[in-house]
């Protein structure tokens, strides 16, 4: 049973509008009077922060983009004076200047309880011993995991991320309930207890799993190893406080979004108008209570779709879809525009198939593009299969995605494994 102790208190979605148009009204008064920065945007746009009456009206306001947090390194958008400052992340961006978010205490606070709320939506108890093994320090934010896990009330087990040795352990001697890492960190652990017959040894139950996108085959794989019963979804980016923005409930039918701390839009991200009801679109965002830098229709370039209707659980809180890529993952092949996620769920369904996989994009002497798929065979199965399970995947890529691929089938155990985030796209057509 889930408590309720740190679920908000609207019922309906006009309580939830009522919530949102007045968190609306006060960020765009603070942020044009706090920062110059946004001022100047606010006003560009013809915006002044009386005009702001009623939901449509966000509409009218102009998008943040991380170029607006790069030119004001190192403390962008700042709408507080410093000394109100107690602490900054940086997000690890892969091109350019870090962007660099500052936090007031208030914005500790809020976090902390809306990521203690992540932890109710996945029905912990007070007597779940909960093993975070992801990062610490500026970059990452192993510290919201933690926070949220003490004001919730649950034993927090800081263990950092890798070691795999020292994990199995831990799981072993604390009793671990719940782990919190990436996915690809969860598959290796769970095949390091599966090497080491540990699996009668652990009492882990449920698994969260942030920074990365999970697909079916590596939780399927997981759940056979770990014998876990739920695996969650965890989103989050340091540009709205860090992870522990939303959480999937025990339906796992879509991730709950924290509706009263911020505005979750869709858009489609070549004409920037709103995508239509429950299409895939940009993730657009925009806080309601964020005092040190509140971000106002941010771009995250992080691609969803809203869930409409309700789910099962009963939550009066909104639902999005699990991420489903970058907009900048887009690839272009021949005219189609794909994702790599769309190949993940293929693999996903495929039975023989392992988790891993990558993609590799080729300009060859025709002039041509080419994709090669290489897909892991699964454990145990024959390597006479080889010619079989790549016609039908190829198939199958055919007739979802419109495009023609070679497939490669390889050995399990042969593609590289890694305790971060896997590359999967090799795009050598430059
Ligand atoms: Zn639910």
């Amino acid at each position: 049973m889930r408590t309720n102790r740190f679920m908000p208190g609207f019922k309906t979605p006009e309580e939830l509008r009522d919530i949102q148009l007045q968190g609306l009204q006060w960020t765009v008064n603070h942020a044009y009077n706090g920062s110059p920065g946004y001022r100047k945007k606010l006003s560009d746009a013809g915006i002044r922060p009386g005009d702001i009456q009623s939901m449509g009206d966000l509409q009218r306001l102009p998008f943040t983009t991380a170029d607006d947090l790069r030119e004001g390194y190192p403390f962008p958008l700042l709408c507080v004076p410093q000394d109100r400052v107690v602490r900054i992340h940086a997000s690890s961006g892969t091109t350019g200047k870090k962007k660099v978010l500052c936090y007031t205490q208030k914005d500790i606070d809020d976090w902390a309880h809306f990521f203690a709320r992540c932890y109710e939506m996945a029905e912990l108890t007070l007597e779940d011993r909960v093993q975070i093994a992801v990062g610490y320090g500026v970059w990452t934010a192993g510290v919201g995991f933690q926070l949220g896990c003490e004001k919730f009330g649950a034993m927090a087990i800081p263990a950092g991320p890798g070691n795999m040795e020292m994990q199995c352990q831990f799981l072993v001697d604390f009793q671990s309930t719940v782990m919190c890492c990436t996915a690809s960190m969860g598959l290796l652990l769970a095949e390091e207890v599966h090497r080491r017959g540990l699996r009668d040894k652990i009492n882990l139950k449920k698994m969260i799993f942030g920074s990365e996108r999970s697909s079916d085959a590596m939780r399927a794989r997981m759940r056979e190893l770990l014998g876990v019963e739920h695996m969650f979804d965890i989103p989050g980016m340091t540009e709205l406080y860090g992870p522990g923005t939303g959480l999937d409930c025990v339906h796992h039918a879509g991730i709950h979004y924290w509706a009263d701390y911020y505005i979750l839009e869709t858009i489609d991200p070549d004409t920037l108008k709103p995508s239509g009801e429950g299409e895939i679109g940009e993730m657009v965002v925009t806080s309601l209570r964020k005092e040190a830098v509140p971000m106002i229709r941010y771009r995250t370039r992080d691609l969803t779709r809203l869930i409409p209707g309700e789910c099962p659980c009963g939550s009066p809180l909104p639902r999005h879809d699990r991420l489903l890529g970058r907009t900048d993952d887009m690839i272009i092949f021949r005219g189609v525009n794909m994702y790599p996620r769309q190949i993940d769920q293929i693999l996903s369904g495929m039975e023989g198939i392992s988790c891993e996989y990558q993609i590799v994009l080729d300009r060859r002497g025709d002039g041509k593009d080419h994709m090669t798929v290489k897909a892991e065979r699964r454990q145990g199965v024959d390597a006479s299969q080889n010619d079989a399970l790549g016609r039908k995947i190829a198939a199958q890529i055919k007739h979802s995605i419109l495009v023609s691929a070679d497939v490669e089938i390889v050995d399990y155990g042969s593609l590289p494994r890694s305790e971060r985030k896997s590359r999967r796209v090799f795009d050598n057509r430059e």
